[in-house]
């Protein structure tokens, strides 16, 4: 890279490039500790990802404990443990306490302001880096950062910044309106840090079959869904489950959609199985089935409706090959064992994602090997900090990654 011109101001300690969540912590807890920081944000307004989440009103955490909390995020979560000791979830209640701003948990489970307004949050934090005297750039987008003798020389179309120390809070690529670029991967790239693959996580996805169009006003609870594929079985699981015109969505299809979002890399599209039926399985069904031979002449659908929503046993009669309005007396014993076997696995191929913009986080990211998790400090690269979604982690629904990107900041800020 050529070399950048001379800068024209003193040196800060800190510039973070990027004031969403973890960068707007970050520079809350360097400037606490006495540092100058600055923060560069390339967006005309801090936070814009933070207004989004949750449905702006921002599930900021939940009331896991750190062991089982990091568990959540497969064997990288370890990685968190160092940040989450400096803000878990305890400590990030305090912290925005502590703004001025109480939470609460509604579930037993999430953690939410407690007007449930992410704008809230967004007030408390920024308020607190106004009195903290941090500067902030907006419009400022950063095209380039390079080592000097005394730190770092930061480029963005104005011109230049020194630092000391500098950290990219720069997120990942889920909701590009937001601000979402994904250029902190090639700064990373540019001091020697290496980067996994990137896949929109936290997504719905697309299907083959067009069924689910006819299906959109249900919500299934406690359905499952397992990846039909024999290498990869073990992705699997319960939750809600919402049709759309295109496909799946819902909270347990976002959280699977992190695993599967990359095997549509390998293959080209996934197969799953699906029991829409709160688990009931081949022999519960023929349980069921024998007891509705006591009304002979009531409808299939009708009956089915009991435990599925009528459009939804209908696409699954239409797979069967059955005529859904069929009195029961006619169901045949072929035609009977193969409507349960479609109950109990009912399949459907995933083609795709709704891509980054339907997204709420990204797969994958900076290394973690090449990150010190005590101090957020690049390995190859003394003084470089990286912080949030920028690094390779990314957890399911439920304030999973709102709480990471906030811990890892404040650790991030006092290095
Ligand atoms: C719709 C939606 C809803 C969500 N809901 C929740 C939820 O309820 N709970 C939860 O835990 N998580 C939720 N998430 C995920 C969570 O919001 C993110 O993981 C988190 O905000 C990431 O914080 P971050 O600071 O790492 O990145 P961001 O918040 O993305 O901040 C990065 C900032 O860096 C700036 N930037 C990037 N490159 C440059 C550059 N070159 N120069 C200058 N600035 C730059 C960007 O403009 C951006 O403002 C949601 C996400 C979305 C999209």
């Amino acid at each position: 890279m050529p070399a950048l011109p001379t800068p024209s101001q003193p040196p800060y300690d800190l510039i973070i490039i990027g004031g969403g969540a973890s960068g707007l912590v970050a520079a809350i807890s360097a400037a606490r500790i006495g540092k100058q920081v600055l923060i560069c944000e390339q967006s005309g307004s801090l936070g814009l990802k933070l207004l989004a989440s949750g449905g702006e009103r921002c599930n900021l955490s939940n009331t896991l404990s750190s062991e089982d909390f990091m568990q959540r995020f497969g064997p990288s979560g370890r990685f968190m443990g160092p940040a989450l000791e400096q803000l878990g979830g305890d400590k990030l209640r305090e912290f925005f306490a502590g703004l001025g701003l109480e939470t609460v948990v509604l579930d037993g489970f999430r953690v939410w302001p407690i007007d449930r307004k992410s704008v809230s949050v967004l007030r408390v934090l920024t308020e607190e880096i106004e009195r903290a005297g941090v500067h902030v750039q907006l419009e400022c987008k950063v095209i380039a950062a390079q080592t000097t003798p005394d730190g770092f020389a930061v480029q963005h179309a104005g011109g230049l910044f020194q630092t000391r120390k500098l950290l990219l809070a720069t997120g990942g690529l889920a909701l590009p309106k937001s601000g979402a670029s994904g250029e902190g991967y090639s700064f990373a790239e540019e001091f020697g840090l290496r980067c996994t693959p990137r896949y929109p996580a936290g997504v719905p996805l697309t299907t083959v079959e067009d069924w689910p169009a006819s299906c959109t006003a249900h919500t299934i609870g406690k359905a499952h869904i397992q990846v039909d594929l024999p290498k990869h079985k073990r992705i699997a699981g319960t939750g809600d489950l919402i049709f759309t015109k295109t496909g799946l969505r819902g909270p347990l299809v976002l959280d699977l959609s992190r695993d599967i979002s990359p095997l549509l890399d390998k293959y080209d599209t996934v197969p799953l199985v699906m029991n829409l039926c709160r688990g009931k399985n081949q022999e519960e069904w023929q349980t069921i089935f024998k007891a509705w031979r006591l009304k002979p002449n009531a409808a299939l659908d009708e009956r089915l409706t009991e435990h599925l929503p009528l459009e939804v046993n209908h696409a699954i009669c239409k797979l069967a090959e059955v005529e859904p309005d069929l009195p029961m007396h006619s169901l045949a014993g072929a035609q009977r064992d193969e409507l349960i076997r479609l109950l109990v696995r009912t399949p459907i191929t995933v083609s795709g994602t709704t891509g980054y913009e339907g997204a709420f986080v990204t797969r994958g990211g900076v290394r973690l090997k090449d990150v010190r998790p005590e101090t957020l400090e690049a390995k190859t690269q003394p003084g470089l900090y990286l912080s949030g979604e920028v690094l390779d982690l990314d957890g399911p629904c439920g304030g999973f990654n709102l709480q990471w990107a906030f811990a890892s900041g404040y650790l991030a800020g006092l290095g």
